[in-house]
């Protein structure tokens, strides 16, 4: 199918158009809205962080290419950081990867390990860029729908067992999951590694919201189950856990072979990035257990707020276990299409929301519902709330 409004665009990429998240926060400059679409923090990361960026900078470290693996005093970091929180063992100089964001290290794999015509099998609703992903690398999504059950999306593991083909190549998951905030249960993972250890598949886990999770929920990350360290690649990010997105440092931690496989294919992509950032990521990894809980703590505050606020403005509100999203139901409200809702929403509310149709292929079982970022200031989600209130009638 050739799109008119982007007659150039080849066939593997002409399903997707600009970003959700670009869309999105143009519509909210564009109104003056409040946005709680696009999730990124709206205040920065530590301060002695952005110092060592600085001194970095100043120093002259990173100021030119970077190792293609990453900076050492980085690689050694986030193995530090594994073995430390999670008894993950991963040598700096084979098994780590530094990568431009995790949207790289998504791309990198992706592209360093599909044949064409291999199938992957994806939560859905995915983050958009592993549709897109996939399509580049020449791969087919099969998608397992994540349902609202008990108030909250949850993964039916006979549905991912039926999903599994011969050709299937791998597993992409996300946990905690955007757009859901759902966090796969040590269970669910028990039974995903299982499923992949009997059909040798690979897994690529992207685990960038590792340190955002709450009340009982925990994180585990699926390389700790029994034969899953050989056979999975695990995604994190700087951007989430100490609010600089725009840093783009990204990292894997993997076994040899699989790094190698990813790390062919991302140096074609941006060779290295980000190099002062890199030292001060360093940093920020060997930060303190009280900053990981304090950040955590400011966070689920804020779900609180913001998910008080949405129910009482007549939201079926999702309580996430993890992230920093809310995903709602607008059909408590009368409404029924959240691309159409969220369009509305900055005139009728002043708010802009991303719709959760944009992450499905069964785009009919995405469309009621909508995506609220909660990382903003307390003052801002309270004014967001007062503001959402008037849907309320
Ligand atoms: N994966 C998920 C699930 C995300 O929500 C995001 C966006 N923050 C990314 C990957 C991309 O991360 P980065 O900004 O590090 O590229
Ligand atoms: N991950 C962010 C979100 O889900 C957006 C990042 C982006 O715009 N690529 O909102």
């Amino acid at each position: 199918m050739t799109s008119t409004a982007r007659p150039f665009l080849n066939r593997r990429l002409a399903e997707f158009g600009t970003t959700i998240f670009a869309e999105m926060s143009a519509l909210a400059v564009r109104t003056g809205a409040i946005n709680l679409g696009q999730g990124f923090p709206d205040t920065d990361g530590p301060e002695e962080i952005r110092e060592a960026a600085v001194r970095a900078l100043r120093d002259g470290r990173g100021n030119q290419y970077p190792p293609g693996p990453g900076v050492p005093e980085l690689r050694a970091a986030v193995a530090a950081h594994q073995q430390r929180r999670y008894g993950l063992s991963y040598d700096p100089d084979t098994e780590v990867l530094v990568t431009a964001g995790a949207t790289e290290a998504i791309a990198a794999a992706l592209l360093g390990l599909l044949e064409p015509g291999d199938e992957v099998v994806a939560l859905e609703p995915y983050y958009d860029s592993y549709a897109a992903c996939i399509a580049m690398a020449g791969g087919r999504r099969v998608p397992v729908t994540l349902r609202p059950h008990e108030g909250a999306f949850r993964l039916d593991l006979d549905e991912l067992r039926d999903a599994v083909t011969d050709r299937t190549r791998l597993l992409l998951l996300n946990t905690p999951h955007n757009p859901t905030g759902t966090v796969l249960t040590r269970e669910e993972l028990a039974a995903i590694a299982e499923l992949a250890v009997e059909r040798d598949l690979l897994v690529v886990t992207d685990e960038v919201y590792e340190h955002l999770v709450f009340d009982d929920a925990e994180h585990v990350p699926i390389a700790t189950f029994p034969g899953m360290r050989e056979r999975t690649v695990t995604i994190g990010s700087a951007g989430k856990t100490f609010s600089f997105t725009g840093w783009k440092v990204g990292w894997v931690t993997a076994a040899p072979a699989l790094v190698t496989a990813v790390r062919s294919a991302k140096q074609y992509l941006t060779y290295v990035a980000s190099g002062p950032f890199q030292y001060a990521v360093a940093e920020a990894l060997a930060l303190p257990e009280t900053y990981f809980t304090a950040f955590r703590d400011d966070m689920r505050a804020k779900r609180d707020l913001l998910a008080a606020g949405l129910t009482e403005a007549g939201f079926g509100v999702h309580r996430p276990a993890g992230t920093y999203f809310i995903t709602t139901d607008i059909r408590p409200l009368g409404f029924g299409d959240g691309f159409a809702f969220c369009r509305a929403l900055p005139e009728r509310a002043g708010v802009v929301a991303i719709p959760n149709a944009v992450f499905y292929d069964h785009r009919e079982a995405g469309a009621p519902f909508v995506r609220f970022a909660f990382c903003k200031r307390t003052a801002v989600l309270e004014e967001a709330v007062r503001r959402l209130k008037a849907l309320a009638g």
